[in-house]
């Protein structure tokens, strides 16, 4: 019989008390309202599984997935009803799987809402787009008898640009508070993150922070109150030392100019290290900096490791992955910084 399979050299560090005081701090920023969780998307990558006990136990009873695969993973680590499918039944296989899990639907359509009554129908929440134009009903469809046929629980609609002081958050706010006197229901709810800092106008009963939980700090009113969450770290394969003059790693695209030491590590592309990082990211070990020379390679990355000549192979470094600077340097959104991270990491 062969072992257990061995850890893999690389893995996503989480810090839960980073997680729980996130939220915790985005549900008092969110005043009477209470906030729930976006936790589609693996829990943006850090592990929906481990993310949401977390989470539950900080006192948050709201998870929103996309897909019913998602919910599926979810429910035997959350109450059923407290799992919400964004993406909503499109197909009557999804009704029944919803009435059969007891996950709650987003109904984002008269087409939801009327398969979704047909196949037995009961508490689901209702999606009205009041300027994404992605998913959701318009305010004029508001008033169809399939709609009224609905157990609506929370309406919610979601922001465009909560991120930036635009006049279109307050159309949007107007809009939805239109949909909420036109519709009967439980809670309303409109805010993500950055829109939890807009203000109480944008709170109703529910806010869904997603980003800002795990370390993303969308606007500046987050920056002193969100704490990184996610550390990526990997494992030494290999040290070697240079001489002046020699390359490192595909198409040479860095030279040394003098003997240095060098270490491989077992994190590359394909694990979510993006080739952005080429010759700029950073790592670190014992507080000392470890610069990336040359090109990130698909399952490897080359580090400087001068600054720490005691690092032997099977040590661990750490990457330098605070997200609003990370996104600064590369590039790359905050969202995409997570959710790009790959399924080698133990999680
Ligand atoms: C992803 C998502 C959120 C969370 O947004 P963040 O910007 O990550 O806070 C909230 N609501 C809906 C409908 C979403 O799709």
């Amino acid at each position: 019989m062969l072992p257990d399979v061995p850890a893999p050299a690389l893995r996503l560090g989480l810090d839960p008390d980073a997680l729980r005081s996130n939220w915790q701090a985005l549900d008092r920023m969110s005043g009477n309202a209470r906030a729930g969780a976006a936790v589609k998307a693996d829990g943006y990558g850090l592990g929906a599984r481990a993310v949401v006990p977390i989470l539950h136990a900080a006192g948050c009873h709201d998870f929103f997935v996309a897909h019913w695969s998602e919910a599926q993973a979810l429910l035997d680590v959350a109450a059923p009803g407290s799992i919400s499918v964004l993406h909503g039944p499109l197909t009557d296989a999804d009704v029944a799987f919803a009435v059969a899990s007891g996950a709650t639907p987003v109904i984002n359509s008269l087409e939801q809402a009327r398969r979704w009554v047909a196949g037995g129908g009961g508490r689901c929440h209702l999606m009205v787009d009041t300027g994404m134009n992605r998913l959701g009903l318009p305010l004029t469809e508001l008033g169809d008898e399939s709609v009224a046929a609905l157990e609506v629980d929370v309406l919610l609609s979601h922001l465009v640009s909560a991120e930036e002081d635009v006049a279109s958050n307050g159309v949007q706010r107007d809009r939805w508070g239109q949909a909420r006197a036109a519709v009967r229901h439980q809670r309303g709810s409109l805010a993500n993150s950055a829109g939890i800092a807009l203000g109480s106008d944008y709170h109703g009963d529910l806010t869904r922070p997603g980003i800002a939980i795990y370390g993303g700090v969308p606007r500046t009113e987050l920056a002193g109150v969100i704490r990184q969450v996610v550390q990526p770290q990997a494992a030494i394969l290999q040290v070697r030392d240079v001489t002046a003059g020699e390359t490192i790693g595909y198409n040479a695209t860095f030279t040394a100019t003098e003997p240095m030491r060098v270490g491989t590590i077992a994190l590359g592309y394909a694990d979510g290290y993006l080739r952005c990082w080429s010759g700029r990211g950073r790592f670190h070990a014992n507080g000392q900096v470890l610069p990336v020379l040359g090109r990130v390679s698909m399952d490897m990355t080359v580090i400087d490791l001068s600054g720490a000549p005691s690092l032997r192979e099977g040590d661990w470094v750490t990457a330098d992955y605070a997200l609003p600077e990370a996104s600064a340097e590369t590039g790359l959104s905050q969202y995409e910084l997570l959710t790009v991270l790959g399924h080698r990491f133990a999680r």
